[in-house]
């Protein structure tokens, strides 16, 4: 039996608030089987044993709203894709510590074919939790970026809800309003589904037990979501005081993805953030438009915070090496503390994806999906750029300890 005992952790377990020091956990096979404070030395007989230094050691993290495309590559088929989502989907993993990401639309099962590669051993790779493509309608959004996939009238929603079953999903991703990001008639605050096309689409996923992750982006369409029964709201850039109740009613998690009205070279603050907005390049008309949505949407993060809402990490924000470490930093940006942050991308995003009781936290039975990183992030969410090492299912993937980095 594959043994391994990692020794003098700073440990961040994701369950108990703060930093416990001199700990050690110890994996069998995949699984976390002993995790011991500084008080009891483990027994290392016959393993691999890995001294920490006083390293920080915390669950990997995760993106909970993904699109593994980037840089766009024009008239892409299929065969670069696929190449394309592969290389992100590991260097978040391998650079990032990214082990866990929820697909947020993905063209032609890409996902799904890449899931079932990371899973079986043949690639390395995050555990991906797969919707297929982009459910939108005919001027709807996203439609320039080869996810989005129209579909029109209840009939056709029915049918292709019914193809992603067959091909495998775990959940399903319903475009219901316009977005930041898009051309000058896909607004935000603009609803796309009719009555019926809304109706049939939540009725054949609820037949079939499959969640619905809904971009919502208004209050009308937030409150429609969750009535009808979404296990996600995605985005909420305007809400009001019934969605916060409708969502402690029906249980729901919020997404809040805050990069995408965040990140503009006006708001930019850390080198990260500069580095990426210069490298983005968003036209002038894309950042007004998300620099006129920005304070409402911040002030609807803080309010859903303070309301307790079940809330995970998901970035949005490609690529998801980048995403996911600068949703990070905005969450603490916008009010979060570091610990509910780092929660909201271990803990509850394995929740949201319904995992929480196999990934997510440092705990004895759970699988052992680990980083190091060299600074606490608790006292600097950045912290978690020092990365040095990355476990999945208890094997070293990634070992940065010889180059003196911070990402
Ligand atoms: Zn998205």
């Amino acid at each position: 039996m594959a043994r391994l005992v990692v020794t003098n952790a700073n440990l961040i377990d994701a369950v108990t608030p703060g930093v416990r020091a001199g700990c050690s956990v110890t994996v069998e096979d995949e699984r976390i089987v002993e995790v011991l404070d500084g008080r009891r030395s483990p027994t290392t007989h016959g393993a691999e044993v890995i001294d920490l230094r006083g390293a920080y050691l915390l669950p990997g993290l995760w993106d909970a709203h993904v699109h593994l495309e980037w840089p766009r590559i024009a008239q892409a088929g299929v065969p670069e894709l696929t190449a394309q989502y592969l290389a992100n989907a590991q260097r978040a993993l391998l650079e990032a510590g990214v082990t866990g990401m929820r697909m947020a639309g993905a063209p032609h099962f890409i996902d799904v074919a890449l899931k079932r590669a990371f899973d079986s051993g043949q690639h390395v790779g995050p555990r991906l939790y797969t919707c297929g493509w982009f459910l939108t309608t005919t001027a709807g959004h996203a439609l320039g970026t080869g996810f989005a996939l129209p579909c029109d009238g209840p009939d056709e929603f029915v049918r292709t809800i019914r193809e992603h079953i067959q091909a495998g999903v775990d959940h399903i991703k319903l475009n219901l309003t316009g977005g930041i990001m898009g051309p000058a008639w896909d607004r935000h605050w603009h609803s796309f589904f009719t009555e019926s096309e809304l109706q049939a689409a939540f009725a054949i996923c609820h037949q079939r037990g499959l969640k619905v992750m809904a971009h919502a982006a208004s209050a009308g369409a937030v409150k429609a979501a969750l009535r009808l029964g979404a296990h996600s709201v995605e985005h909420g850039y305007i809400m009001d005081d019934e969605c916060l109740a409708l969502f402690r009613e029906h249980d729901a998690w919020f997404v809040p993805t805050l990069g995408i009205t965040h990140l503009t070279p006006g708001q930019a603050t850390t080198r990260w953030e500069k580095q990426w907005v210069e490298q983005r390049g968003l036209s002038p008309d894309l950042v007004k438009r998300a620099e006129d949505a920005v304070g409402e949407h911040r002030a609807w993060f803080r309010r859903a915070l303070a309301a307790g809402l079940k809330m995970a990490v998901g970035s949005d924000v490609r690529p998801v090496r980048d995403g996911a470490l600068l949703e990070l930093g905005l969450w603490v940006k916008s009010g979060a503390t570091p610990w509910q942050t780092l929660q909201a991308a271990t803990r509850h995003a394995a929740d949201i994806c319904g995992v929480g009781h196999d990934l997510g936290t440092i705990e004895v039975g759970k699988l052992a999906d680990l980083i190091v990183v060299r600074e606490n992030p608790l006292d600097d969410i950045d912290n978690v750029r020092t990365l040095q090492l990355v476990f999945k299912g208890g094997r070293l993937v990634a070992d940065h300890r010889g180059a003196a980095m911070s990402r």
